[in-house]
């Protein structure tokens, strides 16, 4: 049976194989994603065993933080990018299972994140949600959740307000709307819980700024920090 199903997918992968995101040429059956050759080219950020770091140097005298990391450094036109917008944009989540998976393994080596009790994605509003149809964090979320041993939620934090011209707007304007952005659904579920709160590219840092600031007003919990991307 085994066997079987083996001989159909390498049938599969001759007439529809798995394309690198990257470089678009065609996987090896031992490749997942990207191709090794893409894989060795992408920055690939310390901060998950570092402290102080840059992503913590985002939220210095922001946020108090148990720790923050991310996977990757965004280069533009760079594979990050062309990762990143295929899971956001094209419907490839299993691009967040990969990544996640990697930062999950990563994230399990260090102290830092040994005692995670809940792995949350940052929310998107129900509106975006139905037009995207997914939340674009949710797969690299649950990868790294069980890579650490800790619990999947998206029930506890839920986004109240729709931001769609965020672009358009000043960065006042845009903090303004940003900061009650976030409800706490149950705030109970936080007491005395370590969370890891989960973005996807972290640029100025004003959304998990928003998200987690009303975590920490609305809870008694300690709350890290780590993404995918970050920009700088
Ligand atoms: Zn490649």
């Amino acid at each position: 049976m085994i066997t079987a199903i083996k001989i159909i997918n390498d049938i599969q992968s001759l007439f529809f194989p798995e394309i690198c995101f990257g470089c678009h040429n065609i996987l090896n059956p031992n490749e997942e994603t990207i191709c090794t050759c893409c894989r060795h080219n992408l920055a690939l950020s310390n901060s998950y065993q570092a402290s102080p770091n840059e992503v913590l140097k985002i939220f210095q005298g922001r946020l108090k933080l148990q720790h923050a990391s991310t996977l990757l450094h965004f280069q533009k036109k760079g594979i990050t990018q062309e990762l990143i917008h295929n899971l956001k944009y094209k419907g490839h989540q299993d691009i967040g299972v990969f990544l996640g998976n990697w930062m999950g393994s990563l994230l399990k080596e260090t102290d830092y994140y040994q005692n995670i009790d809940y792995v949350i994605p940052v929310p998107l509003h129900r509106k975006k949600l139905r037009k995207r149809g997914y939340n674009q964090v949710t797969t690299f979320a649950k990868a790294v959740a069980t890579k650490i041993d800790a619990e999947f939620r998206n029930d506890l934090i839920s986004r109240v307000k729709h931001a769609s011209t965020q672009t358009m707007k000043s960065r006042a304007k845009r903090w303004q709307e940003l900061k009650t952005s976030f409800k706490i659904v149950k705030p109970n579920a936080f007491l005395n819980k370590h969370v890891l709160i989960i973005d996807d590219i972290i640029t100025t840092g004003s959304t998990i700024e928003a998200c987690v600031k009303e975590v920490l007003l609305q809870t008694n919990c300690k709350v890290s920090v780590t993404s995918m991307a970050i920009t700088i």
